[in-house]
């Protein structure tokens, strides 16, 4: 994947998507799959905005069963079963569980019938190959088994637990780029670092944005039949460019990363009511040897480009945790990451103390609503759902443009390392497979991060084995991937490499070591001096605002 701005000036292109989010990544992908002519464009790197915060869950819609919206449910449930089909290497299945309690609304009566309820509209879920997939049904435990799944849990509250099973992204940056390449294989042209600074706009028709390119500072047009903007939050930011504006606004989210709590199991709790906070359920999720928990929901009414995070945030939050669980005591010291982003409200709630998440993806049609053509905006709200909200606008894309295409093809293929059938047996195969100068760790890392195009990164290990080396060790990462990520996937940045290419970055802030170490492997590519290589890590470190470089927690 190479990043070519004269392509991007030089076509006239169908569909010109603004925003590299997950949003504008499956939208891009959609359209060339369909077989138009895509560009896609991303003033930071892809994934850069709110798709690198998110808690990493594909949620069957368990949740909605309060909202009573059976098809959303439904929707969830298949939107799900796609992702672990299209992108097996990437999605996995998440044991559940939330303590039962003695009031009625979380008794084991009342969610054994919503677990019940769960099965019953997810019954086609296992209909997949995969048996590594398979999500068992639903069920009650006693309190002794509580007791037993989490150590250190205070039992006596509760009167057992409900047990279910969701999915979970291993990596979502990792995700987002095999969107962004299935999208450039499939014909896509795109460049992050590439801003939409305006519309061509004559009268009431857009015909393209014009572009900054962040790394020059060149401005230049891209012409296309019709704009989609993917902007996420920034959604209105772009809109103000043609007078226009949404019926939404932000709000904040959060999610902690701290030492692992416990294991194998994400485990939703009831918070108290602290800091003028409701009650709201909290995940604690495993990842990695860590433990995210979220999410936290912060009510804003200014835009996206004021919001600063502050201390007092961040503990207002780690009260409520330890409010849903005393034992857990913790304060910012413990916080290895803070990772937040924005999730739009209607313009209406906006002034509600409590955050009311807008639930569905909305796809604007600005021919339609403003009588502006050329232009169409989507509102996401969640990962899990962005594949199906793509492709509606994608429908609407077709529609307007008039052109015979191919039927949306992304519930149906593979993104790039997706050709994997039987996930075990393949990662048992690659580890039978690749010689030792890679260690089974890493071999197995590979696997899961790169699929079935693991294979180029053991071959290019193999001809040079100083790229077999792990970066920071215990951590799997091979400096092959720090080398992948500047040669074949765009990235330009040290925190491209850290935070959205390799792992380096994604459990922490990494050691002052590693972080050099990774400049100097990059640093001599992009013909950088020691003074950039410093500005470099210095902009990492900016990434981590409440963790100092230290030496990584043994317990990775
Ligand atoms: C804390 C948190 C936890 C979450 N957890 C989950 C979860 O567990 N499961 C789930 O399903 N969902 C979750 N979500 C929701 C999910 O992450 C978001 O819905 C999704 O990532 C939004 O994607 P997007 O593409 O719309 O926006 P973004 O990822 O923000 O992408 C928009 C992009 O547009 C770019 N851009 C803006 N303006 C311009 C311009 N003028 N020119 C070029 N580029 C531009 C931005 O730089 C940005 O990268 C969570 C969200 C948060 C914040």
């Amino acid at each position: 994947m190479k990043r070519n701005l004269e392509r991007l000036a030089n076509q006239k292109f169908d569909v010109l998507v603004v925003g590299g989010g997950i949003h504008g990544a499956i939208t891009a992908w959609d359209a060339a799959l369909r077989g138009l002519s895509v560009a896609l464009i991303e003033r930071g790197d892809f994934g850069s905005g709110t798709s690198q915060n998110s808690l990493k869950i594909i949620h069957g819609g368990l949740r909605y069963l309060q909202d009573g919206n059976l098809s959303r449910i439904r929707m969830m449930v298949r939107e799900r079963t796609t992702w672990m089909k299209i992108a097996p290497h990437l999605i996995h299945p998440l044991p559940c569980l939330m303590p039962t309690t003695q009031k009625i609304s979380g008794s084991r009566l009342a969610l054994s019938v919503a677990l019940k309820a769960n099965d019953i509209l997810s019954f086609d879920r296992n209909r997949l190959d995969d048996p590594q997939k398979d999500l068992p049904d639903g069920m009650i435990v006693s309190q002794q088994e509580l007791s037993r799944i989490l150590p250190n849990y205070d039992v006596w509250n509760s009167t057992g637990a409900a047990v279910w099973y969701d999915a979970q992204i291993y990596n979502s940056e990792r995700l987002l780029l095999e969107f962004i390449l299935s999208a450039v294989d499939a014909g896509a042209e795109v460049a992050n670092y590439v801003e939409a600074i305006g519309f061509l706009q004559r009268d009431s028709r857009i015909s393209g944005v014009r572009a900054k390119d962040a790394q020059t500072g060149q401005i230049f047009d891209i012409q296309s039949k019709l704009v989609i903007n993917c902007a996420g939050a920034w959604m209105d930011c772009l809109l103000e460019k043609a007078a226009l504006r949404s019926e939404y606004a932000v709000s904040i989210a959060m999610n902690v990363m701290v030492s692992q709590v416990w294991s194998e199991v994400a485990v939703g709790l009831t918070s108290q009511p602290v800091n003028g906070k409701r009650p709201q359920v909290i995940f604690i999720v495993p990842w990695r040897n860590q433990s995210m928990i979220g999410t936290c929901h912060i009510p804003w009414q200014d835009g996206p480009h004021t919001f600063m995070l502050n201390q007092v945030t961040v503990q207002e939050f780690l009260d409520q945790i330890n409010s849903a669980h005393p034992p857990l005591k913790l304060s910012l010291k413990d916080v290895r990451h803070v990772t937040w982003g924005f999730l739009p409200v209607h313009r209406s709630d906006a002034n509600n103390p409590h955050v009311k998440l807008t639930r569905d993806g909305v796809v604007i049609d600005h021919q339609k609503r403003d009588g502006i053509s050329g232009l169409i905006s989507v509102l996401g709200v969640k990962y899990t759902t962005a594949r199906v909200v793509a492709e509606q606008a994608m429908d609407l894309a077709v529609n307007q443009l008039g052109m015979k295409t191919r039927k949306c093809q992304t519930h149906l293929t593979p993104v790039r390392g997706g050709k994997i059938e039987d996930f075990r047996a393949f990662l048992r195969k690659a580890i039978r497979k690749v010689p030792r100068v890679i260690s089974e760790r890493s071999t197995e890392h590979l696997v899961y991060t790169y699929g079935s195009e693991y294979q180029k990164l053991v071959e290019s290990a193999l001809r040079q084995p100083d790229l077999a080396r792990r970066i920071d060790p215990p951590l799997p990462v091979t400096v092959a991937e720090v080398e992948h990520a500047i040669h074949h996937e765009m990235a330009l940045t040290l925190a491209d490499v850290i935070r959205r290419r390799t792992e380096v970055g994604s459990t922490g802030l990494p050691s002052m070591p590693t972080l050099q170490k990774c400049a100097s492997l990059i640093g001599p590519q992009f013909q950088w001096n020691s003074d950039h290589q410093q500005q470099e890590i210095n902009r990492v470190i900016q990434g981590y605002p409440f963790q100092q470089t230290e030496t990584r927690a043994a317990n990775l």
